[in-house]
């Protein structure tokens, strides 16, 4: 047996990676499996290559619990090691990139959030155990060898009689780690990170039905029949699926499977998803994945689903932010790729040209996969439309590439549930909806039910409205004008409807000059100024004689501010302002301006007031309890 001291510069790093990877410790199981995967996958290349003479076979991986000697296994069938292979790559790579380790995290520890998913390697056995052992056999004909280290520089060498090819590592639990010798936790940890691996992974045993018997109908001495039990035979409890979703070919997969492939990742999501991306790269990096469109609840904090990030099959958070840009983080899959670098800090991965590379075309492979949804399937597409529009139009305000290709299969739903891509809706309205400034008016509403009379009043000049519901639609409204050549998104409710699409036509007003004035006087003397502003307008006799607008770009814009920035600055706190616009055309307009005494006018002026208010949902409290009051005098 040799003793030695392992050659480090970093004296006793041991203690200084338990201290720091406090939180992360589960991760030794990972790495140690990773391990064991590659040299797994490493013999099977050998043998195909026709480098290593022995019989690959279907290997699989081990983990045991001694739980009475306070033991956990991870054994494997891989190319094992010599003794002197151990001496190299235990004694100086694990340990030197230990020190490595060590170096850049003091580095990224000075950026906020580092990444807790190091590839510590084999050393962060130490964060768990006291003790550690390996027994290995290499492929290679020669003896086995047993290695032994408690963390310190010293460690001690020794032949082993393991006949079996492969390593078995032994981790002797410390004291404050017992919770990784409950069959429990390694089981959840095990299906955390390894549930996708590429080797089969052993953990214990079950009973199953033992598929070569049939159970037979058998009649007992009254003649009654029954069937026999089925045999029961005991198997490998395997826990990982091998061979997932994402490492398929697209073209070898249904509808059906990546469904399937959805609950596996999910087992808690009974809604199936809406649609998916398989997404599929080599060149210029590795990325492969499903990506799925769920349908989102309005409580989007309880997204507990997310994407799922995994390198080579091993999982390596979910947290994803930095990585995927950030609206597709409301989706849910995974992503697989070596070429992300995990060892940085996030403000670093933010900057770092591989990960813009891999940001962008997965955007871009998102916009390309709605625009074939959409003309594969126009129907289906619409139907979803509503489910996922937040996400593509939170896309198109934060990724410009997004924005640029969403013409192509961003839908513009009117009130009436009709669907139009921009240019449907630009060539349906150009004619009605242009006003005289040679402005192409879109007239939206946000909400049915509040905004029926506008809906209405605007549809019976056959103008088109559209239906725009989302929180942030504000913004994507002021990007959209800016993006495209004099158009303007105009509410219905901001103006009455001759004003929405300035035109040439003008109204003939009914009164002259001086009863305008004087019905101005009273309007003003009548109506509180700092609530709503009076406007006089000439409109059509048959419109209503007093309307509440609420003008866009004052809307607008409080509403910017308050969904978050955008826009102008203190707009968020001003009070609504409203514009009570007065049709002089009307009938009662002339009956107020014709009434006698002071206190009838401002009856009328009053009532007449509070209908419009209650029009737009304006009216409430003791207000609306003095109209209630103040009608039923009326009609007495
Ligand atoms: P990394 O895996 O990143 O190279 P590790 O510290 O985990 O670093 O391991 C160091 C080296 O030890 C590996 O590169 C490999 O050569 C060897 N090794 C570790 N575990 C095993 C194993 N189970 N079977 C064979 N070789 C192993």
């Amino acid at each position: 047996m040799t003793k030695g001291t392992i050659n480090v510069s970093v004296e006793n790093i041991f203690p200084l990676i338990k201290k720091f990877l406090y939180s992360d410790h589960e991760i030794f199981l990972r790495e140690l499996i990773s391990n064991a995967t590659d040299a797994t996958l490493k013999l099977k290349h050998l043998t195909n290559v026709g480098e290593a003479k022995v019989e690959y076979g279907n290997p699989k991986i081990e983990v045991k619990i001694d739980k009475k000697g306070k033991k956990l296994h991870i054994i494997d069938q891989g190319i094992g090691m010599t003794a002197e292979e151990v001496e190299k790559y235990i004694n100086e790579v694990a340990f030197s990139g230990a020190e490595e380790f060590l170096d850049k995290y003091k580095d990224a520890a000075k950026d906020s959030g580092i990444i807790g998913h190091f590839g510590l390697g084999f050393y962060s056995s130490f964060m768990v155990a006291e003790k550690v052992e390996i027994i290995t056999k290499s492929f290679k004909d020669e003896p086995a060898a047993h290695w032994t280290c408690d963390g310190s520089p010293e460690f001690s060498l020794e032949e082993a009689d393991k006949k079996e090819r492969g390593t078995e590592v032994i981790l002797h639990i410390d004291k404050d780690s017992t919770e990784f010798l409950e069959e429990s936790r390694i089981r959840e940890l095990l299906l955390k990170y390894n549930k996708f691996m590429p080797i089969p992974i052993k953990f214990g045993t079950k009973e199953i039905n033992d598929p070569d018997h049939e159970p037979q109908t058998i009649k007992d001495k009254d003649g009654k029949e029954t069937k026999e039990p089925h045999r029961k035979i005991t198997v490998d409890n395997i826990i990982n699926n091998p061979n997932p979703a994402w490492t398929k070919q697209p073209t070898d997969l249904k509808d059906e499977d990546y469904n399937n492939f959805y609950r596996e990742l999910y087992p808690m999501q009974f809604e199936e998803p809406l649609f998916h991306i398989h997404l599929n790269v080599d060149y210029p990096f590795n990325l492969t994945g499903i990506l799925y469109f769920p349908r989102l609840t309005n409580d989007m904090q309880i997204q507990k689903d997310k994407i799922q990030l995994y390198q080579n099959q091993v999982f390596i958070t979910d947290n994803v932010e930095g990585i995927v840009p950030e609206f597709l983080t409301m989706l849910r899959g995974v992503i697989d790729s070596p070429d992300i670098p995990l060892n940085v800090s996030r403000s670093y991965l933010q900057a770092d040209g591989a990960v813009k590379k891999i940001s962008s075309y997965i955007t871009r492979k998102v916009a390309d996969k709605l625009k074939s949804l959409f003309k594969d399937n126009r129907e289906d597409f619409e139907k979803k439309w509503n489910d996922i529009k937040i996400v593509i139009e939170y896309g198109m305000l934060t990724e410009d590439k997004f924005f640029e290709k969403s013409d192509a299969f961003f839908l513009y739903p009117t009130v009436d549930k009709k669907y139009f891509t921009y240019d449907e809706l630009y060539n349906k309205i150009k004619a009605n909806q242009t006003d005289k400034d040679d402005k192409l008016i879109i007239l939206y509403a946000s909400d049915t039910q509040a905004q029926h009379s506008y809906i209405e009043a605007a549809k019976a000049k056959n103008y088109e409205v559209l239906l725009l519901d989302s929180p942030i639609v504000s913004h994507l409204i002021q990007k959209l004008e800016s993006s495209k050549e004099n158009v303007s998104f105009v509410r219905v409710d901001s103006d009455h409807v001759d004003n929405l699409i300035k035109k040439d036509d003008n109204t003939i007003s009914k009164l002259d000059d001086d009863q305008k004035k004087s019905l101005n006087e009273l309007l003003n003397e009548v109506i509180p100024a700092e609530k709503f502003t009076v406007q006089l307008e000439a409109m059509d006799s048959n419109a209503a004689p007093f309307i509440i607008t609420q003008p866009e770009f004052m809307r607008r814009m409080k509403e910017m501010q308050q969904t978050g920035g955008g826009g102008m600055f203190g707009m968020g706190n001003m009070p609504e302002m409203y514009n009570l616009v007065v049709n002089t055309n009307h009938e009662l307009v002339s009956q107020i301006l014709n009434t006698k005494t002071r206190k009838k006018q401002e009856r009328l002026i009053n009532q007449s007031l509070d209908l419009a208010r209650l029009s737009q949902g304006l009216l409430k409290g003791e207000e609306l309890t003095n109209f209630v009051k103040r009608s039923y005098e009326m009609i007495k």
